[in-house]
Formats: structure tokens, sequence, C-alpha cells
């Protein structure tokens, strides 16, 4: 097991494309970090440098002491999962499992011991001579996870390795890889563009946009203290809603006629500065009317979730969607009164985006 330390990870491709534009963060030993941003953000490129499956432009890569820019993939003692599996579809499971030990000359001893070891942990025993196609997506995917664990690597690096399974099966999948990586600990990095995965998953969080870092943390900081507009709308589903404002005051902003404490509000704003108040959905709270702070919320249509409900509408006449556990609000239209509780008011500079946060 290892660090990965990424220093200043560049990548230009033929053409000028930049793709990742100097990217720096370190993946501390049996950390688990889930690389997310929407396509085309640069999270595969930088994946696939730290694979050695793409050429660094500029910058280092570094597993444990050793800087890996010129290894060969084979040689970095890394294990891949690919979204489409990538098994060999002539070779049993077992084979499949084997295939890149016997490359290496390993003992068939230890071969056998390591596959049946990985088979037991995945529940994949009773399958292991059975071709590819002889299997379900989800077992086919725990092979191509089965073949990266008997590798015994330092790291673990996984490409968007559950995308083509039904939502069900990733849901369930998702659970065991975390389970997994727990259990074995090896240091793992994880390519998705799904936000739910990146919360549920990762225990450091790295948000891409554009070829850069929007913001690195543990997942609940991330959640409750976006450091940008872009990461705000982009974790958290439903998005946070985004209302214009203005500093009000030391700690206040307004919004239309109406006016928010916000907890986090850096205080040295002279009133006036346009912002952004960014606010969830599951975060606004229904009062009775003319409870003071109360904003006036018109319900134009309610869609139902189950568990809860989306009252999409309109707040401080401005579009707005609140979530609820369902039977809260208890009407599908008209107005309501709500608040929102000062420490979840989250106020973003309005040009550049950025949170005008404390700290
Ligand atoms: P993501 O994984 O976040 O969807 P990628 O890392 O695949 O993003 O791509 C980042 C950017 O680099 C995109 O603009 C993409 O078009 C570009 N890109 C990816 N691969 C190549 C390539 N082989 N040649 C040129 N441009 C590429």
């Amino acid at each position: 097991m290892a660090q990965v330390t990424l220093t200043n990870v560049r990548k230009v491709y033929a053409g000028g494309v930049e793709a990742v534009k100097g990217v720096t963060f370190d993946i501390p030993d049996g950390g688990f970090c889930v690389l997310v941003g929407p396509s085309g953000c640069g999270k595969s490129t930088l994946l696939r440098m730290v694979a050695g499956l793409e050429t660094i432009s500029g910058g280092q890569v570094a597993i444990g002491d050793r800087v890996v820019n010129q290894i060969e993939p084979a040689d970095r003692d890394i294990a891949m999962v690919f979204q489409n599996y990538a098994l060999y579809p002539h070779m049993s499971v077992y084979d499949n499992m084997a295939y890149g030990l016997r490359n290496r000359g390993t003992p068939k001893d230890e071969i056998d011991r390591r596959v049946q070891e990985a088979a037991r942990i995945l529940a994949i025993e009773p399958f292991l001579q059975r071709r590819p196609r002889q299997l379900s997506g989800g077992q086919r995917q725990r092979v191509a996870m089965g073949r990266a664990i008997v590798r015994k690597p330092q790291v673990f690096l996984f490409d968007e390795p559950l995308s083509n399974l039904d939502a069900k099966l990733r849901v369930q999948m998702r659970v065991e890889i975390k389970k997994l990586q727990r259990t074995l600990g090896v240091t793992s990095i994880y390519v998705t563009h799904d936000q739910v995965e990146a919360m549920t998953l990762s225990d450091k969080l790295v948000v891409m946009n554009g070829g850069q870092v929007e913001q690195i943390g543990v997942p609940a900081d991330v959640y409750r203290k976006p450091a940008s507009r872009f990461v705000a709308t982009f974790i958290g589903s439903p998005p946070m809603n985004l209302l214009p404002g203005l500093v009000d005051g030391p700690g206040i902003v307004a919004l239309g006629d109406a006016i928010l404490q916000a907890r986090d509000l850096r205080e040295d704003l002279p009133a006036g500065t346009a912002v952004e108040i960014g606010l969830r959905p599951e975060d606004v709270e229904l009062v009775s009317e003319g409870e003071a702070g109360s904003l006036p919320f018109d319900i134009e249509f309610v869609e139902e979730l189950g568990a809860t409900q989306l009252f999409h509408g309109r707040l401080a006449g401005k579009p707005f969607v609140m979530q609820a556990a369902t039977g809260e609000v208890g009407v599908q239209g008209g107005r309501v009164w709500v608040t929102v509780d000062a420490e979840r008011v989250h106020v973003f500079d309005a040009e550049s985006g950025l949170r005008l946060g404390r700290d």
C-alpha cells in the first residue's frame, strides 16, 4: 500500500487541448479518493496518467516514495478496473483472474491461492469455470474486481466501473466496493460523474471542473461548505437553489424584500455587494404565516418521490425547489411560509462564483 501524490500535474493532448491544468493533491495510504465532475472535466485523463496509460505533460505523479512519470504501467504496482470490464471473452473466469499473475511468472500454487481467495471475497466461486458471456453484468464487474484484487497492488484505479449496470445493481455494487476497499485497505482512486457515488464512496472527494480542482475535502464538508457555485450545484440532488441577492449588512443578505441571516458570510463586504444566495431544497422549513424571518413560497406543482416530495414554485418571487418529507407540507399549491437556518444559508460572489465564507 502507498500514498499517491500528484504535484502540479498537467496534460496537453496533441492538438493543444489542455485537459488537466495543474492539479495538486495527495491520497493517504489506504484512502479512498473519488474524482468527480461533469463529462470532459479531465478526471479520466488524470486517472490514466496515474495508471501510465497517458503520458504526463507536466508535474509529477508519485506512488509511495517513487516518482512514476517515466515508469511503465505494468511496473507501477497498480490495478485498474474499467467501465467495460475488459475481460477476455474466450477465457474462463478463473483464467481471467489468473492471467496477469501467470504473465508475471507467479508460482501456480500462489496463483490458485489468490484466485480462490478473491473469488471467496467476491462470492464468485460458483462461476470460476464459466466464460464472461455466461455471467450477468454485476458478476462480470466482480470478476473485473477479482482480477485487480489478485494482483495485491499498492493502488486500485477505478474508471467509472458501475456505469454499465442498472440502477439497482449500481447501488448494490457501490456498497460492495466500499466494503471491499475498507477490508483490503488498498489506496484507491475512483472516477465518476455521479455525485451520489462520489459522496457515498469517498473519504476524500476531489471535485473537478474544466481541467482544474474546484474543491477537495471529506464529502460532508464539501456538501456543507461548497467552495464555489459550481460545487454547490454539482454536489447534492436536487441541486442547491441559487437566488440573486445583495449584502445587507454583516451576516445579512437581502433576497428581494426579504432579509436572511447568513452565519458564514464574510463580514467585510460592503452593503450592496451583489451575491448569489444558495439554499438547499431540504434546508427550508415550513412555518406559520407571519413568523419572524419567514419568506413566502408560492407552490406551483408537486413531484412525488415516495418518502419525500419536491415542491416547485417561487420563493420571494424567484424560481425555487423545496424538498420535504411526504405529508409534512400538506398542500399541493398556493402560498406557504418558510424559514432557513442561518447556518445553512450559502453566499457566493455574483461574478466569480466563489463562496464568501469566513474561512
Ligand atoms: P472526463 O473523464 O472528465 O469526461 P476526459 O479526461 O476524458 O474527461 O477529457 C478531458 C478533455 O480532454 C476533454 O475535452 C476531451 O475531449 C479531451 N481529450 C480526452 N482524450 C483526448 C485525446 N486522446 N486527444 C485529445 N483530446 C482528448
